[in-house]
């Protein structure tokens, strides 16, 4: 069998105090563009994932957020045609600032009955269930 690339991702529900989860859309020019996803990003080499989500949370929506507050949800594992996606998800009710679109993406803040009407990449479509039982 050949290699198959492993891709390490973290992404994040963040949900304000009217039980809303923020989605970002993916910007035209990358893999997937239009399809909206939770905040987070690649695992660097040597980061823990709650250090990557710290890290991508501030560059990408401006908030901080403290290790304590990020507790892990689930996890994705996706079969991509060129790569496999390992995918943990956390979630987080607790941090500073406020959400602002610092790389020009849309940002919408959804509510758990809604989450479907918003397409996502495939990987984070099994996510959904857990999220959504837990804010309903
Ligand atoms: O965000 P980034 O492009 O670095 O992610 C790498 C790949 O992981 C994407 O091309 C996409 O296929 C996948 N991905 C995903 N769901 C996410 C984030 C990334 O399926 N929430």
């Amino acid at each position: 069998m050949a290699d198959i690339k492993l891709t390490l991702v973290v992404a994040c529900a963040l949900v304000d105090a009217d039980k809303r989860v923020l989605l970002a859309q993916r910007p035209e020019g990358k893999a997937l563009a239009g399809l909206w996803e939770f905040p987070g990003g690649k695992i660097e080499p040597g980061e823990r994932p709650e250090q990557t989500l710290i890290r991508e949370l501030h560059e990408e929506i401006g908030i901080t957020v403290s290790e304590p507050c990020l507790a892990p949800l689930t996890f994705a594992s996706h079969a991509y045609e060129t790569f496999h996606l390992l995918m943990p998800l956390y979630i987080c009710r607790r941090w500073e600032g406020m959400a602002v679109a610092r790389e020009g993406q849309n940002l919408a803040w959804v509510r758990a009955g809604k989450l479907r009407d918003y397409p996502m990449p495939p990987a984070d479509i099994p996510l959904l269930p857990h999220l959504i039982d837990l804010l309903l």
